[in-house]
């Protein structure tokens, strides 16, 4: 089947959060900053999807920072529009 690809940024807990994991969990390291993390499986039926971007949950959150500005920022140009 074709993988389906998600808009948007999983999540990947922080070994260093954790104690002990459920053995499906995969160690990966983040992409982005190097550090291991956890890919956890998704549910039954969405093995066919992927996110976008998969990240440790300390970048996820940057990252979710600067597209909800980026997108406050469209906003705000679509409402000046209006005007
Ligand atoms: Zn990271």
């Amino acid at each position: 089947m074709k993988k389906m690809i998600l808009p948007g940024i999983i999540c990947m807990p922080l070994k260093k959060n954790l104690k002990g994991v459920p053995s499906d969990w995969r160690e990966v390291k983040c992409p982005k900053c190097g550090r291991s993390c956890y890919e956890r499986p998704l549910p039954k039926g969405c093995d066919h999807m992927e996110f976008e971007n998969a990240l440790c949950t300390e970048c996820a959150l940057k990252e979710g920072k600067k597209l909800h500005k980026k997108w406050k920022e469209q906003v705000g140009r679509e409402n000046m529009k209006k005007e």
